[in-house]
Order: C-alpha cells, then sequence, then structure tokens
C-alpha cells in the first residue's frame, strides 16, 4: 500500500506551497487530494493498474500523474525540486504541534528560523512574543508543542507500531527456515507507544534469516548486521531489530525480550529463591536448563502459572499469579456492538448504511451512530430538525438490517460549564447520549472535574467519551480529580469510555485499573469517523486488558438484551 506515502507527499506539498504563499486554491487541491488518498480504503496502486485514479474525488489530470510517478518511483520530483526553495528544517518545525505554514512563514521571514532547535532557542530567549499577533502565550504554547514534538519523534502509536511489526512478520513468517515468529518489548504489552519493534524467531538457519530480514522490500537502511541479529530502518525511519535464537531457549527469550524491566527483575528475584539461575536462554538448576522452550514452562518453573503480556509490569501480577487470581483478560471477541461513531450526518466520512454494513462484517450485535451536537459547529453537529431525519433514517435502517439493532445517540458537547448542548426534551428522546469534553481544555483541574461530575449528573448521559482529552503528539491529558469523578460515575451509573484511537487511548490504563476498582462500569469504543476505522477495536481493548479488565467490567461486551443504559427500558 503506498496511500499514505502519495497522502504524505501531497501533504508536504501543500505545505511548502503555503510557506512560499502561494494561491490558496492550488494549496487546497493538494490538501484536499491529501485526506482523500489517506482514507482510501483500497490500494492505491490497485487504481494506478486500472485505470481508476479519476474515480477519486479531486484527482484531476495534473495529480494523476503525479500518483503515478510517485506510485512507480516510490518519490516526486516536483516535491524534490520544492523543498529546495525553502531551507530543509522549515518542513519539520510543521511537525511541532501549533505551528502552521503561515506561522512557519513569518518565523522564517522575521527571525531567520529555520529549523526545531532555532526555534526553542529562539523561544526560550523571548524573541517570539514581540512579533506580530505572537504575544507571550504563543511562546509559552510554542514551547510546550516542541516538547510534545520531541517524545512523538522518540516513540511510535500503536496503530504504526502494530501495523509495521506485522508487516515484517508476515513476510519473515513465510520463510520455511523460520520455525515461531513473535513481536516482543513493549509492543508486545500493547503498551499505547512503542520506542522501536523487536521481532524474536526460532530457526536453525540464522543466517539466511537475517539475509532475508535486512534486505526486505521495506528496508531503507541497515544499521547493524549480525549472525543472529540485526537492526534496520524503514522508509518511514521506524527502527526494526530482528533476532534469531535457537528453538529449546525460544520461551526464555520471549519472556526475557517482552519484558518489561520491572517484571524481568522479579522473575530472576523470584529464580534466585528458588536456587535457580534465570536468563534469556532458559531457568537452570546448577548446569542443567530444566525450562526454557515455551514462556509456559517458564513460568511454572517459578511455581507461578502464565502471565499474559499485558500484565508485566509488575502492578500486582506476581502476587496474583501465586494466589491462582489473575484476571481472565477481556479479549477482541467479547465485544458486542460499538456505541462511539460518526456518519456524514456530523463529520464523518461514510454514510450511517455504510457503518452499519461494516459494523455487521465484524459480527456485532448492536451499534450506536452517536454524531456530535449542534455547538459543535466545526464538526457539523446536528440542530433539532437534522435530529428528526436522522432518527427517521435509524428507523429505516433498523428494519432493513435485521441482524443488528442500531441505536440513534448523539456525542453531545460538555460546555465550559459542564452544560450540555442539548436540553433534556432532547436527549430524552435518544437511545444513548455521550457527554464530551471538545473545548476549555486548559481549565484547572477542579473547574474540568467539576463539568465532568455535572455531566454524569444528568440524567440521560450514559457514557462520557475520551475522558481525559488526551490527543498524542499534539495534547496532553488534562487534570482532573479521578477519586470525585469516579464517585461520581458510581453514583449515577455512568459508564466511562476507553477510546480506541491510536492518539486516543484514554482512559489509560492507570485510570481504567482505578476506574475498576471504584466499581465503574467501562465502555471500550472506536469514535469511528470511518467505517474503516471500526476496526480498531482491539487498540482499545488492548488498553483494557493492562487495565486488568475482564468481560464483565465493560458494557459493551454485554448482548443487546442484557445492555445496560439509563435509557433503554
Ligand atoms: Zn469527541
Ligand atoms: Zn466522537
Amino acid at each position: 500500500m503506498k496511500n499514505k506515502l502519495v497522502a504524505k507527499i501531497f501533504r508536504d506539498i501543500a505545505e511548502i506551497l503555503e510557506i512560499k504563499g502561494e494561491n490558496h486554491f492550488r494549496i487546497r487541491a493538494y490538501e484536499r487530494a491529501s485526506q482523500n488518498i489517506e482514507s482510501l480504503p483500497d490500494d492505491i496502486e490497485a487504481f494506478v493498474k486500472e485505470d481508476k485514479l479519476k474515480d477519486i474525488s479531486g484527482i484531476g489530470k495534473d495529480l494523476e500523474e503525479k500518483i503515478k510517478e510517485i506510485v512507480s518511483t516510490g518519490k516526486l520530483e516536483y516535491l524534490e525540486k520544492l523543498k529546495k526553495d525553502i531551507p530543509e528544517g522549515l518542513i519539520e518545525i510543521l511537525n511541532v504541534p501549533g505551528i502552521g505554514p503561515k506561522t512557519a512563514k513569518l518565523l522564517y521571514e522575521k527571525l531567520d528560523i529555520q529549523d526545531v532547535v532555532m526555534l526553542e532557542r529562539m523561544a526560550h530567549a523571548g524573541k517570539i512574543r514581540d512579533l506580530e499577533g505572537m504575544g507571550e502565550k504563543t511562546e509559552e504554547n510554542i514551547l510546550a508543542g516542541i516538547e510534545l514534538f520531541k517524545k512523538t519523534r522518540e516513540r511510535l502509536d500503536l496503530k504504526i507500531a502494530t501495523e509495521v511489526a506485522e508487516g515484517f512478520v508476515a513476510q519473515l513468517e513465510k520463510l520455511k527456515d523460520v520455525k515461531r515468529i513473535n513481536p516482543a518489548g513493549s509492543l508486545r504489552r500493547m503498551k499505547d507507544t512503542v520506542r522501536d519493534i523487536d521481532i524474536l524467531i526460532s530457526s536453525n538457519n540464522p543466517q539466511k534469516i537475517m539475509d532475508a530480514f535486512t534486505t526486505l522490500a521495506d528496508v531503507k537502511d541497515v544499521i547493524a548486521k549480525g549472525p543472529a541479529k540485526s537492526s534496520i530502518r524503514t522508509k518511514d525511519n521506524i527502527q526494526v531489530d530482528a533476532r534469531v535464537v535457537g528453538e529449546s531457549s525460544y520461551g526464555a527469550s520471549l519472556m526475557y525480550f517482552t519484558g518489561s524491566k520491572e517484571h524481568n527483575i522479579k522473575l530472576r528475584q523470584l529464580a534466585i529463591k528458588h536456587g535457580l539461575k534465570l536468563n534469556e536462554y532458559g531457568i537452570f538448576k546448577a548446569e542443567r536448563r530444566i525450562a526454557g522452550k515455551t514462556e509456559e514452562e517458564m513460568y511454572k518453573a517459578l511455581g507461578l502459572s502464565y502471565i499474559e503480556p499485558e500484565l508485566r509490569e509488575d502492578r500486582g501480577e506476581f502476587e496474583a499469579s501465586l494466589k491462582g487470581a489473575l484476571p481472565d483478560l477481556v479479549k477482541i471477541e467479547d465485544i458486542k456492538g460499538d456505541l462511539h461513531m460518526h456518519s456524514t450526518w456530523s463529520d464523518g466520512g461514510n454514510s450511517m448504511e455504510e457503518m452499519v454494513i461494516k459494523s455487521m462484517e465484524l459480527g456485532y450485535e448492536y451499534i450506536a451512530i452517536t454524531d456530535h451536537s449542534q455547538g459543535l459547529k466545526i464538526a457539523g453537529g446536528l440542530n433539532t430538525h437534522e435530529l428528526e431525519l436522522k432518527r427517521k433514517e435509524i428507523d429505516e435502517l433498523n428494519k432493513k438490517y435485521r441482524d443488528i439493532k442500531i441505536l440513534f445517540g448523539s456525542e453531545v458537547d460538555i460546555d465550559s460549564d459542564g452544560n450540555l448542548d442539548y436540553p433534556d426534551s432532547l436527549l430524552r428522546g435518544m437511545d444513548i447520549v455521550i457527554g464530551a469534553i471538545h473545548t476549555g481544555f486548559k481549565q484547572p483541574s477542579s473547574f474540568i472535574t467539576k463539568r465532568i461530575i455535572k455531566a454524569c449528573q444528568n440524567k440521560y448521559v450514559n457514557i462520557i467519551a475520551h475522558p481525559t482529552g488526551r490527543l498524542w503528539g499534539s495534547r496532553d491529558a488534562y487534570d482532573m480529580d479521578f477519586k470525585e469523578v469516579f464517585k461520581a460515575a458510581l453514583d449515577t451509573n455512568t459508564a466511562f469510555e476507553i477510546n480506541s484511537f491510536p492518539e486516543r487511548l484514554d482512559l489509560n490504563d492507570i485510570n481504567s485499573r482505578m476506574a475498576k476498582e471504584a466499581g465503574v462500569k467501562i465502555v471500550i469504543n472506536t469514535d469511528s469517523h470511518l467505517a474503516e476505522h471500526l476496526n480498531m477495536m482491539k487498540f482499545g481493548v488492548a488498553v483494557a486488558r493492562r487495565a486488568w479488565l475482564e468481560k464483565n467490567d465493560i458494557l459493551n461486551t454485554a448482548i443487546f438484551s442484557k445492555l445496560k443504559l439509563k435509557n433503554l427500558g
């Protein structure tokens, strides 16, 4: 799939054109093409082959030629030329949250800022505040943006990491010398962000595997190549390490390279206590290996039952394992429906019917289509009349598709005082109401806490969506008093969401576990804005598993007749 590459090249072009102050319509055309191609569910190469590029909205003759060039050569001459017109670092500056092409242009022209390092220096020196339209606050925001930018560059989100790892595993798996293969590291533990990707392989022919790994099509350069361990960088600058071990120590190595470090330290201490030695090759009694082939036998040799990778953080898993009290973690198959998604009624890209069809493919028993409320103008929120029309369309769809129950809902904005964007008279008529904060993120913790508590107290609000507002790479979670908030949730029977969007993944693992301990119900939703986003449920489930959640802790594991929502009789 070269969709991402094409989309990225077009986005870069739009940004450079804007820095250069070119025609607005040309810029917009590249932006639109980039968005459309990014959200295309099918492979762009198939469009080229079948000569169907013109069917994609926003693609004319000129862009068609450019796409063909990118697909066949992996780059675009036009972009290479454009890049020479501006300093290279300026393009990097655009990746700092809060800095768009206009600001980048201003900074370049007035202060000759050409890269992120200079930007940071100038902001620290207080030079930016004096520029027209900037001020002290903007300068502070730029510094905060730079911090986020640095963090993001060091870590990948879970979706990207998963896709890259799956791609490598799928290609290596085909080699007949590969016996077992697993991603290891924090990706196997399904942490919400991942630094680099580790792949572990068992084989009797490591050299052959290393040769294959370092010459795969996605490899840009080889950082190191050894007889049984190599590191490469992909074309997207992601580091992937592969390591080959023998079959008899595969379980020990998998355990060792899965981590976490804290978990491994405890394992080693436990081994010592039993008079054993533990390392990446196995567990040894004197010189004799007593375990190593599988993780199960490793844990067993230490007197433990198997601990799922998501729990290996030294957060009580040893104590639970010894007591036989490990949780029976929720699985993706337990999810019976998705209760938060958007359609073309607001800012979604697919019709309600398309969302329904995809949800049926996933085997769901029910879904809720929860477009935005009227206050959220940029997201095309619905007014009273539109709500009526949407309700009618949902009734029709329910008649047409008998195998799935479609709930009529709304994601209702919680304003800066904690009031909801629709009156109770409208909320009463909905099957499901989701309260969400989309503005006023910078309020003090006590305000945000009050807003959420007030929303829970509304008798029609079923769920609080993306409760901490975090957006990986652009916005940190806002502060609130979780104890107070969860108490209100419990008192009012309001569920809290784990949002499966890779940039969000909030509540996070720690907060979700707190919610469970407080007795608050969790719901895992995708917040899909396209039908294909419905596939992201697995990332929300990963957070739930890291939070020790079981099937019964999660509302949308219930079959429809048992689904407990305030508004459903
Ligand atoms: Zn939202
Ligand atoms: Zn939403």
